[in-house]
């Protein structure tokens, strides 16, 4: 079951990194930190910061839920972090646990 959820939090963060790609996000770097931008949302930018959990995003699926996305996932890129040891993600998502 462990490697099943490790494969399956893997796939995830290669969706988001797809993403990422085909969105274009960007991370740029502002006088308060860090922010991650998408081309197919020029008016949105969500601040990347970083905390004991690892490395987290503002947007709904990390802040709410602790999953990946794809502003991580961009910030992984620039920065050449590993995704499945410094960001703050819980996995399995408590949702699939209570569902399991
Ligand atoms: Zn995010």
């Amino acid at each position: 079951v462990e490697d099943i959820s490790m494969e399956d939090l893997v796939r995830r963060w290669q969706r988001a990194a797809e993403r990422a790609s085909e969105e274009q996000v960007r991370v740029i770097q502002l006088p308060d930190g860090l922010y991650a931008t998408s081309s197919s949302q020029p008016l949105r930018a969500y601040r990347l910061h970083r905390e004991s959990g690892g490395w987290a995003c503002e947007c709904v699926a990390n802040e709410m839920h602790h999953l990946p996305c794809k502003h991580l996932a961009a910030l992984a890129d620039v920065l050449d972090l590993d995704v499945l040891s410094e960001m703050r993600v819980d996995w399995p998502p408590a949702g699939v646990k209570a569902a399991a």
